[in-house]
């Protein structure tokens, strides 16, 4: 472990609601340079007010940035905070986490002039963070219920955004989810040092404030069918995200202390929040002094890469079979992480785990970069006889998430999935083959962004309250 790495180690520790706002400012200081107020204002008044506002159309909700900019520099930061609400359910959260470099900020004018971007998101997220401590962000105050009801699968992004919208519209919601706490993805895929989960936790509080209905606990699939579940409302929305591993399918991948990068997000995430983790108390998903080897070069891998170093793994390696360049993660996270101390081997596959019962080492390969594929990616080779190996105590595999089976999970064979298994829908409708059933966010989309599952949730509240309109002129009629 170096110095660097132990800089970060103590991140990762917090009791739920416990730790008071002062000290959670501190610990994550080093990932969030504070945004001060003035400091909001200078870099708010760096906007030119260009005329076409690239940030704005690069925003998956068309954000309008300019004038939340213009309102923050001029000190009116409650206005800012409405008007960046209107368009965002969750600001605080796309501020911290969006790849801001490859969205708005990747497309601010004066980052393109090469004077570097207006800091959008840390922006974004300090405009939210202090309508909370301020107390102007309120529950949803219904004016007219309307007695509809609508049950959505999936408390992740998507469902919460899409329920936040109908319930504003004076629906009746219900949100089921097979976990123990509402987030999805947010609360137990992302780590606590980049997205903290008091942030996720205070967010559905104020769901559950606004009258919306949360069921944990409850999978469909098992508990209920998704006729049956239908039966229970007008409407159902499946927003249930993607979450089965891609495997290695090469000699010893049974081998015990080989784990999908979810098995090991979720230990830490639920440690960070305060629950009792036998597996991790019993060290078998706790790094710490561990060599660990973490397969695969998207965010999820670093994330896994960045977790262990927090754990205070003892070394951490992450093995990719492109080169840097072609790396799917984001480069800020790939920077990051080797700031951290992580050991990059790029140009590598895994060929075989060795071990007895336990894993010890990976037996690799070397690769190189032939000729582009249909995707115009250059697409790795196996170097012949470079074979060599890597200690590793822990290996965690993470080379993405494909859908689960959801027709067959849910007794529902006749709904329509593509050839990876993600969910069809009508793309003006957003409703799915069965009537009165829609989707939305990964589950439709694919592994994606937060952003984009808060979008298609407002999307789908949009078309799910037209579709209800039109269903009830009908049964007046
Ligand atoms: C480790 C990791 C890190 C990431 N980091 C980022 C990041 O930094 N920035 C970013 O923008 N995006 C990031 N993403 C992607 C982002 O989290 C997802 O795109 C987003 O959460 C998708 O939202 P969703 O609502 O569609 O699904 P999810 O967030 O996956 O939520 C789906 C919910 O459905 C529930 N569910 C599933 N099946 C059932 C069932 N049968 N019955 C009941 N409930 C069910 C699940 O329990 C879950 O709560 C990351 C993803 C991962 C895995
Ligand atoms: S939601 Fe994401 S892309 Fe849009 S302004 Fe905020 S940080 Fe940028």
């Amino acid at each position: 472990m170096t110095d660097k790495m132990l800089k970060f180690v103590n991140l990762e520790k917090e009791t739920p609601d416990k730790i008071e706002t002062n000290k959670r400012k501190k610990d994550f200081h080093e990932i969030y340079k504070e945004y001060i107020s003035e400091k909001a204002q200078e870099q708010s008044s760096r906007c030119s007010q260009c005329g076409v506002p690239f940030c704005q159309i690069h925003c998956p909700l068309q954000n309008n940035i300019p004038d939340w900019l213009k309102l923050t520099a001029e000190g009116r930061l409650e206005e800012a905070y409405e008007l960046s609400q209107s368009t965002n359910n969750m600001p605080e959260v796309c501020g911290r986490i969006c790849p801001q470099d490859r969205l708005c900020e990747g497309n601010c004018v004066i980052e393109k002039s090469g004077h570097g971007t207006v800091t959008i998101g840390s922006i974004e997220k300090y405009i939210t963070d202090t309508a909370w401590e301020k107390n102007w962000v309120k529950p949803i105050k219904v004016k007219k219920e309307i007695n509809l009801s609508i049950g959505i699968i999936g408390a992740g992004p998507a469902g919460l955004a899409c329920s936040e919208e109908l319930r504003k519209f004076g629906y009746q919601v219900t949100i089921y989810d097979r976990y123990d706490r509402p987030g999805g993805l947010l609360i137990y895929g992302i780590p606590n040092f980049k997205l903290e989960k008091f942030v996720i936790e205070r967010r559905t509080n104020l769901l559950k404030d606004s009258g919306i209905k949360f069921v944990q606990h409850f999978e469909v699939g098992k508990d209920k069918s998704l006729y049956e579940l239908k039966k229970n409302h007008d409407v159902i929305l499946i927003a249930t995200g993607v979450y089965k591993p891609k495997e290695i399918d090469i000699p010893g991948k049974n081998l015990e202390n080989i784990f999908p990068a979810m098995d090991f997000l979720i230990a830490s995430n639920r440690k960070g929040l305060g629950d009792k983790v036998e597996l991790f108390d019993n060290g078998t998903l706790n790094t710490q002094n561990k060599n660990i080897v973490v397969i695969g070069g998207g965010d999820t891998a670093m994330d896994c890469v960045r977790t262990a170093v927090r754990q205070k793994a003892k070394s951490v390696k992450c093995m990719y079979r492109r080169d840097r360049e072609n790396m799917p993660g984001s480069a800020r996270e790939v920077a990051n992480a080797i700031e951290e101390g992580v050991e990059f081997i790029w140009l590598t596959t895994p060929k075989k785990f060795m071990g007895d019962k336990y894993v010890t080492d990976i037996q690799v390969n070397k690769m190189i970069l032939g000729s582009a594929d249909s995707s115009g990616r250059r697409k790795p080779e196996i170097q012949e006889n470079s074979e060599y190996n890597i200690k590793a105590d822990i290996v965690i595999k993470s080379l993405g998430f494909d859908p689960e089976n959801i027709p067959e999970l849910f007794s529902a064979k006749e709904l329509s999935v593509s050839r990876q298994g993600t969910i069809k829908i009508d793309l003006n409708t957003m409703q799915t083959n069965i009537e009165g059933v829609f989707a939305a966010g990964d589950i439709v989309r694919g592994a994606s962004l937060v952003v984009w599952a808060i979008k298609d949730g407002r999307d789908a509240a949009k078309e799910i309250a037209k579709h209800l309109k039109e269903k009830n002129a009908v049964k007046a009629a």
